[in-house]
């Protein structure tokens, strides 16, 4: 396809992407023969540097390494009978029952479980639930939640169709990075879920998920836009038999609210592009 043709069609898809409210994607004028992003519109902030969930050994990480023992939680005897939507129910009930949660300080009135298709080709994995998903029970559904469901429509999905869970399923206090500690403990419900639900194509969204699937301590820019696997060759946390899922780390949506510069839409929309490859999936 010659270059022309191949700008127009990209300013056609940017432009019905826009008409549909899909305003994410990165929009480009031409100046002087070259592409070149438009101006952001809000300052540029950098990503907080949250605590590294993970050192390179698999030892939680410096800082970390008084922190008391992590609790492990089985959720191995879980019946792997019954439809995917019956298995999901079982095991949100088991979380109830465990309340993974108390084991740490949260600021929790809900317990926000996850939601969506329980079959999903696609799932979204962020990192804990915020105020607004405190309130109503469902992950994002605040601003970033929003954004996200922009990300999902631009991908030429409905939310309903993909499943959608955080790493923590309980809001934490003035919504502060999950702890090595509180991941471990609530993972194996992230990962029975993951099991569960058997999706094609894993996207975490910012860094404790990345890292937590991931088994290590990259940063997020070392980690995005490029292929991973669940369970990673040498998971951190026992994951049990589990065929590897492809995994592709992306910016978190909240971050990329925090800024929202025409380079970091572009990023997050290429590591989508590449999801939708990998499904075969068209742009909404
Ligand atoms: N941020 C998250 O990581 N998860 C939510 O559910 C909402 C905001």
């Amino acid at each position: 396809m010659d270059q022309e043709r191949l700008e127009r069609l990209v300013r056609q898809h940017a432009q019905t992407s826009r008409l549909l409210g899909v305003d994410f994607v990165p929009s480009y004028r031409r100046s002087g023969g070259e592409i070149e992003a438009k101006p952001a519109a809000e300052p540029v902030h950098a990503e907080p540097e949250p605590l590294p969930m993970f050192s390179a050994s698999g030892t939680p990480a410096a800082g970390l390494a008084d922190t008391p023992e992590p609790v492990t939680v089985g959720v191995a005897a879980l019946s792997t009978r019954g439809s995917p939507a019956e298995r999901l129910d079982a095991l949100r009930a088991r979380y109830i029952a465990d309340a993974p949660h108390r084991h740490f300080v949260t600021d929790h009135t809900s317990i926000v479980f996850g939601e969506g298709d329980p079959e999903a080709r696609l799932m979204f994995i962020g990192e804990a639930p915020g105020a607004e998903e405190d309130r109503t029970g469902r992950p994002f559904v605040g601003k970033a939640g929003q954004l996200l469901d922009k990300m999902i429509s631009a991908m030429g999905l409905r939310r309903e169709q993909v499943y959608i869970a955080n790493v923590l399923k309980t809001r934490p206090p003035n919504n502060a990075t999950p702890t090595v500690d509180e991941a471990r403990v609530c993972a194996p419900y992230l990962f029975e879920q993951i099991r569960i639900v058997s999706p094609e194509v894993i996207v975490t969204l910012g860094k404790s998920a990345s890292q937590l699937l991931l088994g290590v301590s990259d940063s997020m820019s070392s980690m995005r836009g490029h292929w991973a696997q669940f369970p990673p060759p040498d998971p951190l946390i026992p994951v049990g038999d589990m065929p590897p899922i492809p995994v592709m780390p992306t910016f978190h949506p909240a971050y990329l609210l925090r800024s929202y510069t025409p380079e970091n839409r572009a990023m997050v929309w290429s590591d989508l592009q590449r999801v939708m490859e990998r499904l075969g999936l068209s742009a909404g």
